[in-house]
């Protein structure tokens, strides 16, 4: 018997879920469908390299390569409706596809600041579409205000300047990154910021977006300040994309958790031959536990690896994700996390050179995580001494 294998999302997730499905010597149909015009393409250089124009979109695969793996690509089809019992989707045409195996990568949208969606000069950053349109707004005697200090808020904020805009970035926060970060590393990051003509405007929320014939005009602040602006970059957050899993009926983790598809440690979810995986999905841990979903890349990555040996049976160990990672580049520091550092944990800067630095974090005397600023092969060396989580004391 077959096992047909329909994938609703062609990123990351669902792209490498594919792949591997092959290299895993799988060979029953594989189906992979996405509602947008591109073939699978890597986000990350969206707010860096594609923002700033140095490249037009890094593809996952090369052209060639669905055809050549026998993997059905649809593009621009969108999965309207799911029904598990009868084992269909239904595509935005009308047409339906059959599945023995479904795989949900979904992935997340971007939130909006309400009512601002229609509004000509307010921008987000999800998609290659986002990552040109604001490129094409960007440049030389434009302004922009970006809304919100995280990690995509701060990388666009430097991209955006380094195009010439000038940019200010406003964070009812006291520091940017300080929601994964924490202060400390915060500080050194808005110091970056300022350092290279960015506006940095902390402890400070937004009042109101002016708007005039339908084009963004100013960003008011809490604060009573008022900043004339060509752009606005809204940088506050994603939402799971959870729309088909719902009409599937599985079961979705807290919101607590930040939501998404609730998984046990191989993707499954609460349905049988039903996966999923990637930015959209809140897997257990090992020992059975769920925490806070997670977006970034390397988790991704090994989840799809997980989920094709699921699928394929190649593999009948119990999963182990490793070491959580993630990185991300602003200027010219590359900042990269191992571990699981939080906002409140203790920090010890163990190394600082100018913008560069490497800090431990800890909790209750242990080890949570290693954070470095320019300092690729001292944090990558830390991989095993964080995964032992040793006490503190032993590190200083
Ligand atoms: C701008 C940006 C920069 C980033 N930079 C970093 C970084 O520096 N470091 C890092 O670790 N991580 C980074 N990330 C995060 C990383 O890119 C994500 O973790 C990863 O792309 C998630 O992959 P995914 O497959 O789960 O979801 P996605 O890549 O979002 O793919 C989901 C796909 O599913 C499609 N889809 C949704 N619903 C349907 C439907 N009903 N029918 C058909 N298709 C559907 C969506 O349109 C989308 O194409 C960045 C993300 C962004 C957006």
């Amino acid at each position: 018997m077959g096992n047909a294998v329909v994938i609703v999302g062609a990123g990351l997730g669902g792209a490498r879920v594919a792949e591997n499905l092959r290299l895993a010597g799988f060979s029953d149909p594989i189906t992979l469908v996405s509602r947008e015009r591109h073939a699978p393409y890597d986000r990350p250089p969206l707010s860096k390299a594609v923002l700033r124009g140095d490249r037009d979109i890094v593809e996952l695969k090369p052209q060639g390569w669905y055809a050549d793996n026998d993997v059905t690509l649809l593009l621009d089809a969108e999965v309207v409706d799911a029904d598990a019992d009868a084992g269909t989707v239904t595509l935005a045409s009308g047409t339906t596809l059959d599945f023995d195996t479904l795989v949900l990568a979904t992935g997340l949208d971007a939130r909006y600041l309400p009512g601002t969606q229609q509004v000509r000069g307010v921008h987000v950053l999800r998609t290659q579409d986002d990552a040109v349109a604001l490129r094409e707004a960007a440049g030389p005697g434009v302004s922009a205000v970006v809304v919100g200090a995280g990690f995509i808020g701060c990388e666009v904020a430097a991209s955006l300047q380094s195009l010439g805009t000038q940019v200010t970035i406003v964070e009812p926060a006291p520091t940017p990154l300080y929601a994964a970060l924490g202060p400390v590393i915060g500080s050194r990051v808005a110091q970056l910021h300022t350092s290279r003509g960015v506006g940095v405007r902390t402890g400070v929320g937004i009042e109101r977006i002016d708007v005039s014939d339908g084009a963004v005009t100013a960003v008011v602040l809490d604060n009573g300040t008022t900043l004339a602006t060509d752009l606005v970059v809204v940088g506050i957050g994603s939402t799971p994309t959870t729309a088909v899993a719902e009409k599937l009926g599985l079961e979705l983790a807290d919101a607590s958790l930040a939501g998404g598809i609730a998984c046990d440690t191989q993707g499954l979810t609460s349905r049988k031959h039903i996966y999923a995986l990637g930015d959209v999905a809140n897997w257990a841990r090992a020992d059975g536990s769920r925490v806070r979903r997670v977006e970034h890349w390397n988790h991704v990555v090994e989840e799809a690896k997980v989920v094709a040996d699921a699928i394929a049976g190649t593999d009948l160990a119990p999963s182990v994700l490793g070491v959580p990672y993630f990185w991300t580049d602003q200027f010219d520091l590359k900042i990269q996390s191992l571990g699981d550092p939080s906002a409140d944990d203790e920090v010890h800067i163990v190394d600082s050179d100018g913008d560069k630095f490497l800090a431990y974090f800890h909790r209750d005397g242990v080890l949570t995580g290693v954070v470095g600023g320019g300092r690729a092969g001292a944090v990558m060396k830390m991989r095993a001494t964080v995964a032992a989580r040793p006490p503190i004391a032993d590190l200083l």
